[in-house]
């Protein structure tokens, strides 16, 4: 069913989530509850939790085969008055138009633990992590046409700090970057089993290069996520999405961005956002349904565009 909301949002449900079984399911949620267990404690940035995350994540990068963008894929940054964050970025060369580069980011800190109880952060964001370490599986199996880096920021929860550092002292020219690929909580299905897209209505050239995969999504995406909207079931607090997560220091610098997530829920930034609570099916088809779209991105767009930011 696809139903047209507005000029700019479209909501397209499948009668039912279903599973395309491209991914491995198996592996996807094994990361997310790993990244999500207490031994990470909660992985707050410059925490002893943040270094086995980190650790683990190196040690992913590299069974998957991913190419180191630095030493051992760390990129470390300073950021308020001498605080240390440290990304994880990899990548994969592409075989046609090498030189562009697609950056997959996902942010791997959360809040830590406060008083002896450890907040998991598993939708926030172990989720999304666990979705690009499954999208680079994919992309080692299936060369992309781009070279297409995935970035593990640090330091989100508190300002966005890794994404700024990356674009402010990027490992390679800025102007190769074409896209930023933004993934932030997409395990919950709460609020109407919905997944959320943003960035196609600032930059509607992105629309026909990811149209038909959007069609074919095996959750209920909606588009147009974008500016300041209100958040369900709630009268007066309002989000703004276009700078909610890594993908605004990108936007900023008129890369366009796709990012998603789903909406605000009851376990956001609690200690009992768990791998437990996550739901697997929604999940699963969520990641699919990301994948579907940036292969999409990717094949439709080995010819460069030019960033339209109305
Ligand atoms: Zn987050």
């Amino acid at each position: 069913m696809l139903a047209s909301c507005s000029n700019n949002r479209l909501a397209y449900c499948p009668p039912q989530p279903s599973l395309k079984g491209t991914i491995n399911q198996q592996q996807l949620l094994q990361d997310l509850k790993i990244i999500a267990s207490d031994q990470m404690e909660g992985r707050e940035a410059g925490s002893v939790g943040s270094a086995k995350a980190q650790k683990y994540l190196q040690m992913r990068y590299r069974a998957i085969g991913l190419k180191p963008l630095n030493r051992n894929y760390r990129l470390p940054f300073t950021y308020s008055n001498g605080k240390q964050g440290v990304n994880i970025g990899g990548f994969i060369s592409g075989h046609q138009v090498p030189k562009d580069y697609i950056v997959v980011t996902a942010h791997y800190d959360h809040l830590g633990k406060s008083g002896g109880r450890i907040y998991n952060g598993a939708d926030d964001n172990a989720s999304g992590v666990a979705a690009m370490l499954t999208l680079a599986e994919y992309f080692v199996q299936n060369p992309p046409a781009h070279s297409i880096i995935f970035l593990a920021t640090d330091a989100e929860e508190s300002g966005l700090f890794g994404a700024k550092a990356f674009v402010e002292n990027p490992p390679l020219p800025l102007s190769q970057v074409k896209y930023n690929i933004n993934l932030d909580m997409v395990a919950r299905g709460d609020n109407g089993q919905r997944l959320y897209m943003a960035g196609t209505r600032r930059n509607k050239q992105l629309r026909p290069l990811v149209e038909q995969a959007v069609y074919q999504s095996n959750v209920c995406l909606r588009t147009g996520h974008e500016g300041k909207l209100r958040r369900r079931g709630a009268s007066l607090a309002t989000t703004d999405w276009d700078n909610a997560s890594d993908h605004a220091p990108f936007a900023k610098r008129r890369i366009p961005y796709l990012y998603f997530g789903v909406d605000l829920h009851r376990d956001y930034h609690k200690t009992s956002d768990i791998f437990e609570r996550v739901d697997p099916l929604f999940y699963t088809g969520a990641v699919e349904t990301i994948l579907n779209i940036v292969a999409a991105l990717d094949k439709n767009s080995s010819k460069p565009v030019s960033p339209q930011t109305n």
